[in-house]
């Protein structure tokens, strides 16, 4: 057939193909949906054996894969359903020569039906596929006709990777926040860019769209929660602000988390458009290495293909670790799960205390529910001891509990339900067992690099045994030249998204533009998320004493009430800021903290600063906005050696 095929052209499943095959009559509805479950074979096919019936399947799947290959644009649809007449004519409309397969009028047309759903799971018809990649259905291809992308993904790029002799110029592996901006930003440069990315499911079977974890299970669906709790929190306020409220408000845990889950996948399309718009192929297919310069990316259904690169990028990102204990797989959830929980965790022990476990426990603490944190030894490891510390005093007023210097041992189930109920042993350092009722247990202990299954021995990739961690220069190149990692497989770097983000743009642009600039891992803000939120940018008090010694550092610091606070009357002098400077460096700023409302928006412009250079003096020289929050930082006076009460009435 190839692509001789005409505008329009309707074909019928070839006799002579499938001539060994019965023929079956397809049920031909008037309808567009496909079978979503795995039914059996209709009483036609009682009498085939068991291997006659796989030959027939592997020959319907031979037989797809051959349409799919035989035509630009293919499409599987029935003369009898509304939405694919639609795309039919649109189509025609954009003079694009397509295949059409009529499912209805093929013979067999409800095995090719039934393959069609195993290979695609899409439920709905028609299904598009374009250059052999699935589109997906009517929704996708009008959209992407609205958003004039259709066109776009016919386009044949130059192909100078072949004139290489591989399949592409670059071969990202991982489709999150850092593969996927490098590998648009490589696609701007013309060059022929694959992307695959893959989830593999959690033990309890939670999967996602594209772009990672960032996306689907991280930062977004994360301060989406976060926001949900904070509603709550206003709600209380607006008590005093003269708004009559019911005080027995109730959360619904199922609308929260299906409008979110409808917001990411709106995202998920968008990520896909975004990759057709910048022309750069996409795969929703495990790779690993099996030769130096070859991999196999492997898709949900088993189906393998192989594709060869250039140069590689390994941006794989990591997943939640599990504690190595009875019962952890099977009964405790992680973050992965959480955010797409199809129902209300109800009373929950968040083990760890780092940023995923105290922002978990923060917002579930907020929607209402009775949360617990399992400590093993401080709050947030490597932040400023003083402000995590405080952030664990604001989080137990407002009703978290913790158990500090705990773990747990064991985890049983007392009775399954959504929520159930598990039993959890902990154990004490000095060896004290508690023994607690909960009915869910979120796993926040750290997460492992995914480097371990991608056979990054093949090539050579080392990394660090240990951690799984990938070392890389100040180039993001790892110990084999052509092979780049960039985002949370890096060892010793920061597991942000940004700067996955800006890692991934400025290698494509080294690469293959003209530029120069590497990424600058120094002095870069982040946010944790907690009910108060703490916003913090360069050292630690404790890592810069220790980098300049305590007589050459100043630590100006006050605490601040903010305005909307003091009406309802909550949480006096429990937001603080603390500039830390460096004395013989004209009193640089060397680390900036807060724990405010909006912290990550306050920290955000002084990041800036910093970047710039900020001396205490020109903090000093800045006027103020009144009343916010930030304009403290305008106002600093107090220095913590001077031992001066910094407690304030309010801003
Ligand atoms: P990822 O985004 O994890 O992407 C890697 C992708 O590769 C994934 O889709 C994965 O499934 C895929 N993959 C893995 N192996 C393969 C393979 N062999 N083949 C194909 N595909 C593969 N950061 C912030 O900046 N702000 C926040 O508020 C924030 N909140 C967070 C909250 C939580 C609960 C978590 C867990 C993380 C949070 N982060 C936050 C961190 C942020 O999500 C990560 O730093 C960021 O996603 C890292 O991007 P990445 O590209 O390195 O990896
Ligand atoms: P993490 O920072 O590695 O912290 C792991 C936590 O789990 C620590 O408190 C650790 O305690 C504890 N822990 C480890 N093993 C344990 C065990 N066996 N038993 C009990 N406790 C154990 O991991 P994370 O919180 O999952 O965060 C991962 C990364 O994601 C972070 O580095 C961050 O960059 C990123 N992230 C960013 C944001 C944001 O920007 N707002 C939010 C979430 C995540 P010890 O201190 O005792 O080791």
């Amino acid at each position: 057939m190839g692509n001789s095929v005409k505008k329009g052209k309707v074909v019928f499943a070839d006799q002579n193909k499938v001539k060994s095959l019965h023929l079956y009559k397809a049920a031909v509805g008037d309808q567009c949906v496909k079978m979503p479950e795995n039914r059996p074979f209709n009483v036609n096919e009682k009498d085939l054996s068991e291997q006659g019936r796989k030959k027939e399947k592997t020959q319907v799947i031979i037989q797809i894969q051959e349409y799919i290959s035989s035509s630009d644009v293919v499409i599987f649809t029935k003369t009898t359903c509304e939405n694919c007449s639609k795309v039919k004519s649109l189509l025609d409309e954009l003079d694009v020569p397509y295949l059409a397969v009529e499912i209805d009028k093929t013979d067999p047309g409800l095995i090719l039906e039934e393959e069609l759903y195993e290979y695609t799971m899409e439920t709905a018809l028609p299904n598009i596929f374009v250059k052999e990649k699935l589109i997906g259905g009517y929704d996708e291809v009008i959209q992407l006709s609205k958003d004039g992308l259709f066109q776009k993904l016919l386009e044949d790029k130059e192909d100078k990777a072949k004139e290489d002799q591989y399949d592409f110029d670059l071969i990202v592996i991982g489709g999150g926040s850092g593969g996927l901006a490098a590998s648009k930003e490589a696609a701007k440069y013309d060059k022929k860019v694959l992307v695959l990315d893959y989830v593999t499911p959690s033990p309890l079977g939670t999967k996602w769209g594209l772009g990672g974890t960032c996306v689907n299970v991280g930062c977004i669906p994360k301060k989406l929660m976060h926001q949900a709790a904070l509603l709550r929190q206003a709600l209380k306020d607006s008590h005093k602000y003269g708004w009559q409220i019911e005080d027995n408000v109730q959360h619904n845990w199922e609308i929260m988390t299906k409008s979110i889950q409808n917001h990411i996948h709106s995202l998920n399309w968008n990520y896909r458009l975004s990759l057709i718009e910048n022309n750069a192929e996409y795969e929703n297919g495990f790779g690993e290495f099996v030769e130096a310069h070859k991999i196999k990316s492997t898709n949900s259904k088993g189906r393998v293909k192989y594709y060869t690169a250039k140069t590689f990028l390994i941006a794989t990102g990591e997943r939640p670790r599990y504690l190595g204990i009875p019962g952890d797989k099977e009964y405790c959830i992680t973050s992965d799960d959480l955010f797409s929980l199809p129902y209300c965790p109800g009373k929950t022990l968040v083990v760890g205390a780092s940023y995923v476990a105290l922002e978990c426990a923060g917002f579930l603490a907020g929607l209402g529910l009775d949360v617990t944190v399992m400590v093993r030894s401080i709050l947030l490891r490597g932040f400023d001891q003083e402000m995590a510390n405080k952030i664990g005093e604001h989080m137990e007023d407002h009703g978290v509990k913790f158990i500090k210097e705990n773990v747990p041992t064991k985890i049983e189930q007392i009775e399954a339900g959504t929520p159930g109920r598990l039993k959890v042993t902990s154990q004490s350092a000095d060896g004290t067992k508690i023994v607690e009722e909960y009915n869910t247990v979120l796993l926040a202990i750290g997460r492992d690099a995914c480097t371990r299954k991608i056979g990054l021995d093949i090539p050579g990739v080392k990394i660090n045994e240990k951690t799984g961690k990938i070392p890389v220069n100040d180039e993001e190149q790892t110990t084999v030249p052509y092979i780049y990692a960039i985002g949370d497989v890096l060892e010793n770097k920061l597991e942000l998204t940004p700067v996955a983000i800006q890692a991934g743009r400025l290698l494509a642009q080294r690469l293959y533009g003209s530029s120069t600039v590497k990424c600058d891992y120094v002095n870069v803000p982040t946010t944790v998320f907690t009910p108060l939120e703490y916003g913090a940018c360069g050292l630690s008090e404790e890592n810069a004493i220790a980098k300049y010694g305590e007589d050459n550092i100043e630590v100006y610091h006050s605490f601040f009430w903010p305005l909307e606070w003091t009406v309802p009357e909550r949480d006096s002098n429990k937001c603080y800021a603390k500039v830390i400077c460096h004395i013989t460096d004209n009193e640089r700023v060397v680390g900036f903290h807060v724990l405010s409302p909006n912290a990550g928006e306050i920290t955000q412009g002084f990041a800036v600063a910093i970047k710039c250079g900020l001396t205490k003096e020109q903090l000093d020289y800045t006027i103020g906005i009144h009343p916010v929050c930030a304009e403290i930082f305008t106002t600093l006076t107090a220095t913590k050696r001077s031992g001066e009460d910094v407690v304030q009435g309010g801003c």
